[in-house]
């Protein structure tokens, strides 16, 4: 890849999703082309992009017309078979690289990468079976979250206990696959940072947002997050930390507890994050377009806020509302194309914009 890749260019995204779709408006913004690889028919970002691919992430010839098709490859989901990687670094650059994917794929390899930079995390242990669960509720305590090390998202796959006694069917809800079990962290408030690393190492982050969550999906995010300049400054130093741990090109999404002692890292999401949708309102340069931007060998652009926003997203039976939130002039509405509305299912967010006098 040269170091700069001119427009005209074509981004390979592997994911079909609302963030593909949403990179992929970003990227025809810069002129670039996107092709996106998605298994499942009619995706969101394929309305957008200039080409798809439909196919199974093992199917090799599929793939290697992809590689061959494309001048970069990203991600928008962090569960990419790799298999699938395997067959696609050969002909063509993986951005960001998949050591960062490696590592944050498996809840306990990624705790284990930021204990060795020296953050703070949950008290954890991985838990396999009877055995080992009741060695880690030993050591961890009740109240505890136990997690699938892979595959968990928007709150699947995880589950609270409030004492030991529950520990046989924390292990049946989580069908008894490798686990994590996490001591409870009594934070005041969840933030989030969505921090970029250019390829030639330059980092900009954008200001922490504070999220709220129900039932373990994102509901809001609120930037200004009320929090200290202290804490803002050690969050953003955090990213900044986690970036160069792994690397990185491209947009990482940070998530982490306030609590008294400091800040927690809950996790770490290795691309364009649901809690960095208010940038697209807030910022000159959102976290789409600094993620093509990175990838693509560009400069980063301004990442600083000029608005207060709150993000909503909107849910399921949510896309009711969507013709009065339409009609409202304060908010910027989101809607990812998808044809189906279901219970849980991420269908589009808003941008509201807070104390913005009109003119
Ligand atoms: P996760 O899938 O790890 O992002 O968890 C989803 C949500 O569950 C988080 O955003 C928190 O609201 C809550 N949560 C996860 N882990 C913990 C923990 N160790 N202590 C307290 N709350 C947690």
């Amino acid at each position: 890849m040269t170091e700069r890749l001119a427009p005209g260019s074509v981004i390979g995204i592997l994911g079909g999703g609302q963030l593909g779709r949403m990179l992929s408006v970003a990227a025809s913004r810069l002129g670039l082309r996107t092709h996106i690889f998605e298994p499942g028919p009619n995706p969101p970002a394929g309305h957008v992009a200039d080409r798809v691919t439909t196919a199974s992430y093992d199917d090799g010839d599929a793939l290697a017309a992809f590689a061959a098709a494309v001048d970069v490859i990203t991600f928008e989901f962090e569960n990419v078979p790799s298999g699938a990687l395997d067959a696609l670094e050969s002909t063509a650059p993986i951005r960001p690289n998949r050591e960062s994917l490696r590592i944050s794929q498996d809840r306990i390899t990624e705790k284990d990468f930021l204990v060795r930079l020296e953050l703070d995390v949950a008290p954890y242990a991985a838990v396999d079976d009877e055995a080992t669960m009741s060695e880690a509720l030993k050591r961890i305590g009740t109240p505890a979250i136990l997690k699938t090390r892979r595959f968990g998202y928007d709150g699947k796959g995880q589950t609270t206990l409030g004492e030991p006694q529950q520990a046989a069917a924390a292990l049946d809800t989580v069908n008894r696959a490798p686990s994590v079990l996490e001591g409870f962290v009594e934070f005041s408030a969840e933030i989030s940072v969505i921090a970029a690393r250019s390829a030639s190492g330059n980092v900009v982050c954008f200001d922490p947002g504070e999220n709220v969550h129900r039932n373990g999906i994102l509901r809001t995010t609120s930037v200004p997050a009320r929090i200290t300049s202290e804490v803002r400054e050690q969050a953003l130093q955090i990213a900044e930390i986690i970036l160069i741990g792994l690397d990185y090109i491209g947009v990482l999404g940070v998530e982490l507890f306030v609590t008294p002692g400091g800040l927690v890292v809950n996790e770490i999401a290795p691309r364009v994050h649901n809690s960095g949708h208010w940038t697209q309102d807030g910022c000159v340069v959102d976290q789409f377009e600094q993620h093509i931007r990175a990838i693509a060998g560009w400069p980063l652009g301004d990442g600083r806020r000029h608005a207060d926003v709150v993000m909503e997203n909107l849910i399921g039976d949510d896309m009711d509302r969507v013709w009065s939130l339409a009609a409202d002039p304060s908010v910027a509405l989101h809607l990812y194309g998808k044809s189906e509305v279901k219970p849980g299912r991420k269908m589009a967010h808003v941008n509201r914009r807070i104390g913005h006098s009109e003119r």
